[in-house]
């Protein structure tokens, strides 16, 4: 459906609509995979906008559609992994140039800027963002970009995104929010003055385990002239076959974190309640430190949480860990199937101990991915695991 039409529907038409055109040539309702290297021309230069497929290719052109669609953005750009979506946006800066960012974020983001990016001159401030005057306070002539992750992976910090992108746009940086954990179903920043959305789309956009992506959404011209550059420049891109996993993923997206909020809900409840668990980490508890601003700018309270044991070992963890049987152990999120998760030895290892501690990432800390089978079953695999 066309995109300017789909801006005012509900959210649901705006997913299962979202960049599927029919076929042209065959009327196909869905969008064929178009396996193709290359095309051909009619003369030099005389071609029908898709000269080479790293460049363009009309599977991904309609994945990118619907990204701009599904986030309210004007533009769309799919990236072969998360970090990859994240990777470009860092070759938007320059050696010298400094970037404000989350102090308790995903593992992998903060490998690529530490160990990757640091080298090559640009300069990262860690800061705790859900205080917005620490992002003030960090602010220098230099400063070009902030990225901020709201709720963050593993510990569930809210940042008021608002609040950021007003500073954000006062100081005249460039404001990124890492949207994965809560999905565009429950929040979309650039409504909120955001500059730039990013997501592992591997997670709850796919949807289904069985992708690896990266997504960013825009709705400025010269931003995404700059990234589609360095997309194809770079060669960062997703085939077309994952392009289509990716395309209806989204189509089934509002259903499913309907049924990840729900069964979020019931299982941080039973957990908190638990003799044996001392912290619940989950943003829907009207005691979590930012909870209005968690219910101000998200829908809903997602399906993602984690959890301590009174006894904080790695030990009693582990314990958990593999005696669950409809969670599997594995890192990842945002599938259909539940997931359990060690941060301190698994995603988050990158992580110096030190560092994981003071942002209060113990050696104990359990993280779940609800996923959307039946409620009963989940939590009786818990109360079995933790005994
Ligand atoms: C998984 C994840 C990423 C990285 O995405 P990949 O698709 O694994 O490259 C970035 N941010 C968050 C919050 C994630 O969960």
């Amino acid at each position: 459906m066309n995109p300017e039409l789909l801006r005012n529907k509900k959210t649901g038409t705006k997913f299962i609509h979202a960049g599927a055109e029919p076929d042209p040539t065959t009327g196909a309702i869905m969008t064929p995979i178009y396996q193709t290297s290359t095309y051909v021309q009619a003369g030099p230069a005389q071609h029908k906008g898709y000269e080479y497929a790293r460049s363009q290719n009309p599977t991904r052109a309609a994945l990118e559609t619907a990204l701009a669609v599904i986030e309210n953005g004007k533009f769309g750009l799919a990236f072969s992994s998360g970090v990859a979506a994240t990777d470009a946006v860092i070759k938007l800066l320059a050696p010298g140039d400094e970037v404000i960012c989350a102090n308790d974020m995903y593992g992998g983001t903060y490998r690529l800027f530490t160990k990757v990016f640091e080298k090559f001159g640009i300069k990262f401030k860690y800061v705790d963002t859900t205080h917005p005057e620490n992002v003030s306070a960090a602010l220098t002539p230099n400063s070009k970009l902030i990225w901020i992750e709201t709720p963050t992976n593993p510990l569930m910090n809210i940042t008021d995104i608002a609040a950021i992108a007003a500073i954000s746009k006062q100081a005249g940086t460039i404001l990124c929010v890492d949207n994965t954990f809560a999905s565009p179903y429950l929040q979309n920043p650039l409504d909120l003055g955001a500059d730039i959305v990013m997501h592992s789309s591997t997670k709850y956009l796919g949807g289904h385990s069985d992708v690896i992506q990266g997504a960013l959404i825009m709705n400025d011209q010269s931003l995404k002239d700059q990234l589609y550059f360095i997309q194809k420049s770079c060669g960062a891109v997703p085939g077309p076959f994952d392009c289509f996993l990716v395309l209806r993923g989204i189509k089934t997206l509002h259903v499913r974190m309907k049924a990840h909020c729900e069964n979020g809900k019931i299982v941080a409840h039973y957990l908190r309640n638990h003799p044996k668990v001392d912290k619940v980490f989950w943003c829907g508890f009207e005691d979590h430190h930012n909870y209005e601003i968690a219910k101000k700018q998200m829908k809903d309270f997602g399906g993602m949480l984690s959890f301590t044991l009174k006894d904080d070992s790695v030990e009693a963890a582990t314990k958990v860990l593999t005696n669950t049987k409809v969670f599997s152990l594995a890192e990842s999120l945002g599938g259909v199937e539940s997931l359990i998760n060690h941060p301190a030895s698994m995603t988050h290892a990158s992580i110096p101990r030190e560092e994981r501690i003071k942002n209060g990432l113990t050696d104990g800390l359990i993280r779940l991915s609800i996923g959307i089978e039946d409620a009963e079953d989940l939590v009786d695999d818990l109360k079995n695991a933790i005994g």
